[in-house]
This record gives C-alpha cells, sequence and structure tokens, in this order.
C-alpha cells in the first residue's frame, strides 16, 4: 500500500468537512492552499455560485474533483415527483460535467412518506438509476452509488452495504460502462462482508470514490456527530489496503459532518488537522 506521507495530492476534501459557513471560492482557495490535492462540492454551494466560473477557478489551481455531492433522492410517493427527482439529477449531471468531476454521488433516498414498502422504494431507487444512466453516459458522467449505513434506511438510502450497491451496478450496467460504487468507511465498516465486496468491486473495477472519518464512541448524532481519523475506531489503514488492494488509485476524500466540534472551529486549523490525521492514520 502506498503510504499518504508527504502525499496530500492524493487527497481530497469535502467541502462539507468545513460545514458550509463561506461561499465556495473562498474554500476552494483555503483548499488548494492547504496543499490537498482534491475538493468533492456540493451542489447547493455550485448551484448558488456560477458553476462556469467555478469550475475554471478549480481547473487552475489544478484541483481534481474527487466527487459532485450528491443526488436528489429518487423514490417518492408518486410518479410525477419521481420524474421530478430524475430531472432534478440530470440537470446536476450537467454541472458535474462542467466541473469534470470524477463521479456523481448517488445517495439515493429513503422511504417515501408513510410508506412501509422497503421493496417498492428499493425498485423505484434501480428504476431512478435507470433513468438517468443514457445521459450520464452521454456527458460521459460515472455514477457512484454510494450505499449508506443501515441506520439511514428509513430516511436518506435503502441501499445499505456495497454488495448491495454493486449488485444494482451489475444488474443495471453489466458492460460497466457508468455505474459505480462510493465507499465511505463512516458507512460500511461494520460490514462482515466488507473485504469480499471491495475485491468484489475492485475486480470490474467499480470502485469510484473513497471517503474516509471516523465513528465515534459515543456517536451523539446520526448524522453530524462523525468523527476525525484517527479519533474512533475504524481501522483506517486496513480499509484504505483493502481499496487499494482491490486497484483503487483516486483520492482519499475526507467527509466529516460534524456540527458540535468541526464545523465550530476556524476552517484553517480543520484542514491542518485533516492533514496530519491523512498522513498519519489513513
Ligand atoms: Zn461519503
Amino acid at each position: 500500500m502506498n503510504s499518504l506521507q508527504g502525499r496530500l495530492d492524493r487527497c481530497a476534501i469535502n467541502t462539507a468537512t468545513l460545514g458550509h459557513r463561506e461561499p465556495l471560492h473562498l474554500t476552494i482557495d483555503r483548499i488548494a492552499r492547504a496543499g490537498f490535492g482534491g475538493i468533492a462540492p456540493w451542489r447547493h454551494e455550485v448551484e448558488a455560485a456560477d458553476v462556469a466560473r467555478i469550475s475554471k477557478q478549480i481547473r487552475s489551481l489544478d484541483l481534481e474533483v474527487s466527487g459532485y455531492c450528491r443526488s436528489t433522492y429518487f423514490p417518492a410517493s408518486t410518479a410525477e415527483e419521481r420524474v421530478a427527482n430524475i430531472r432534478s439529477n440530470t440537470r446536476a449531471l450537467a454541472d458535474a460535467a462542467e466541473l469534470g468531476a470524477r463521479c456523481f454521488v448517488m445517495v439515493v433516498g429513503g422511504l417515501p412518506a408513510g410508506s412501509r414498502d422497503l421493496s417498492a422504494a428499493r425498485e423505484m431507487v434501480v428504476d431512478g438509476i435507470a433513468a438517468l444512466m443514457p445521459e450520464a453516459k452521454k456527458l460521459g458522467v460515472r455514477l457512484a452509488i454510494e450505499p449508506l449505513h443501515p441506520m439511514y434506511a428509513a430516511e436518506r438510502s435503502v441501499i445499505n452495504t456495497v454488495g448491495h450497491a454493486l449488485d444494482v451496478c451489475r444488474q443495471l450496467d453489466p458492460d460497466n460502462g457508468v455505474l459505480g460504487v462510493a465507499v465511505d468507511v463512516y458507512h460500511c465498516w461494520w460490514d462482515p462482508q466488507l473485504a469480499e465486496s471491495v475485491a468484489s468491486a475492485g475486480k470490474d473495477a467499480r470502485i469510484a470514490a473513497y471517503h474516509v472519518s471516523d465513528w465515534l464512541i459515543p456517536t451523539t448524532d446520526m448524522l453530524l456527530d462523525r468523527g476525525m481519523m484517527g479519533d474512533g475506531v475504524i481501522d483506517l489503514k486496513e480499509t484504505r489496503r483493502l481499496i487499494e488492494s482491490a486497484g483503487y488509485m483516486g483520492m482519499t476524500e475526507v467527509e466529516i459532518f460534524s456540527r458540535d466540534r468541526w464545523w465550530k472551529a476556524p476552517p484553517d486549523e480543520v484542514l491542518r488537522c485533516c492533514a496530519e490525521r491523512l498522513q498519519r492514520v489513513c
């Protein structure tokens, strides 16, 4: 496994890590200045700015866009809403292409309001991804399905393991033209099938992104209490070894949602800590 020591050029910062506290152009400069090689911006930031200008700034600083976050959820109570969700995602793909993003990150959505039908929600997800694929292919944007921890199944994602995401990829895209998997340690560190699923995804060259943070004990908020790498219980070196042994050569992207800790720290301090931990514990 390659060391990340002195290799921040192989590391990216997901802008959520800084808490979306300032306009994107400032965040981009900050991340480049701190020496990172990549950035993963969010749609609400890009859509609030001028995508052409943002894209130009990112390119001029030689940053790679490790991913564009993220899809509108696919499942919904009515057919009209489902169509609108697909349209929203189609529009985002154009921005992903303009940004030169390595992938469009797909967080697929949970149960529609009032529903208990998990199978139906999963079918809506498969249908939604299928509907998005032609445009993604045309634009040359890879769609990266990100399985989320099962605690999010009701509200955010009915795809919950790397193996499950991989099954959807193989079902919809047997020739591996456009679908891949985003592996986020926070969501999949607990999975007894992780090594096997990652190896299998790697054999197909389906690993499109790798996200790091840490799982804190105790975790005080399901969504907004992720830890800095090294502060929790995830074996990050072992996980990166699995990912890279499977052939993944892309960025290691830091993605930390931390309302009460890191989103209160000065952004440059957060980036300094990310840099130190990436090189020492990841
Ligand atoms: Zn992630």
